[in-house]
């Protein structure tokens, strides 16, 4: 698949300092959808003013163009692992990547209205990486005050739910393991309250997960969790997840748990 498409997936892939620019610019640009409470013109009584969220929505919709990028192996900070996975779909083709970029756009309007500055490690849906180390180093950098890594899993066809994965200590992430921790029990209450998910009947216990063979949370320097928002492989849970509304209510659930980690009320 890749040779044809060779001159295709050298122009979609972006280098590391185009992800950096598209960042910037989103960080600058006023969020549409919210534009009369985007940061530039957010008064001083928002609850999230002066934070900076990370958000890493998982994989990239065009990763499978590119074998030869996303195979290549990276130090996670324990073993070396492939720089990405195209990721997971429900039965009915709708992507991974797809729902989790639609989840962290909606998460971003939430969190901006609410006064904070958010940073993505991707600009798009529609490029190529970047890698996974990448993307903690770019959370790492940017000093945000917590993040999530927002993915859907693909699991046994029987197994329903969400579940939260957490660090386990190594020499990066030992200072924010007990905080990131903290940072799941309050998004596991809010997931199940405001998006309607059950916990995860095959992942975790109590839908949390410490894991330690993930860049994501080897790398981290700051609080940060993965959550696997549902099975992608269920049927009950794939319509759930296809949805714009539950996607808007996973989004609300993730800008909630980032305002009760901090301790801000949001009415
Ligand atoms: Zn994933």
């Amino acid at each position: 698949m890749s040779g044809g498409h060779a001159w295709l997936t050298r122009w979609v892939r972006p280098p590391v300092r185009l992800v950096a620019t598209a960042i910037a610019a989103a960080l600058l640009g006023a969020c549409a959808h919210h534009a009369g409470s985007s940061p530039a013109h957010a008064g001083t009584s928002l609850p999230l003013n002066g934070v900076v969220v990370g958000l890493d929505p998982g994989h990239n919709g065009r990763n499978w163009s590119d074998p030869s990028y996303i195979d290549r192996l990276v130090w996670n900070g324990r073993e070396k692992e492939a720089c990405d996975t195209t990721g997971t779909a429900t039965n009915g083709g709708y992507p991974e990547s797809q729902f989790n970029w639609d989840v962290a756009v909606d998460a971003r309007h939430i969190l901006e209205a609410l006064g904070a500055r958010v940073v993505l490690t991707r600009a798009s849906n529609d490029s190529v990486g970047p890698c996974i180390t990448t993307r903690a180093l770019l959370l790492d950098r940017a000093r945000v005050r917590v993040a999530v890594d927002i993915h859907a899993d693909g699991g046994p066809p029987t197994g329903r739910g969400f579940a939260i994965l957490v660090p386990v200590a190594d020499r990066w992430n030992h200072r924010v393991v007990v905080p990131s921790r903290r940072f799941a029990r309050d998004l596991r209450s809010t997931f199940r309250s405001v998006a309607g998910m059950p916990w995860s009947t095959y992942d975790g216990i109590d839908a949390i997960q410490p894991r330690d063979d993930l860049a994501g949370l080897n790398l981290t320097t700051v609080p940060k969790v993965l959550i696997e928002c549902g099975n992608m492989r269920n049927a009950t849970d794939a319509a759930m997840l296809a949805s714009p509304a539950f996607q808007r209510h996973a989004a609300r659930a993730i800008a909630l748990a980032v305002a009760a980690f901090l301790g801000r009320r949001v009415r």
